[in-house]
């Protein structure tokens, strides 16, 4: 099922699977919020996702 993340910043990740929506999400954090990198887990991503 796929699911998506809501950035704090207005921008929705979205991923086919769990493992795509972590990579995505990650990808987003490091583009443009380098600040966030390693405080955005697989864990609080998976907390924040819903289904898209
Ligand atoms: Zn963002």
């Amino acid at each position: 099922m796929a699911k998506a993340v809501d950035c704090p910043c207005g921008v929705t990740v979205r991923g086919e699977t769990d493992d795509e929506l972590v990579t995505n999400v990650e990808a987003h954090v490091q583009s443009d919020h380098p600040d966030m990198v390693g405080t955005m887990t697989r864990d609080k991503i998976m907390e924040m996702a819903h289904d898209a």
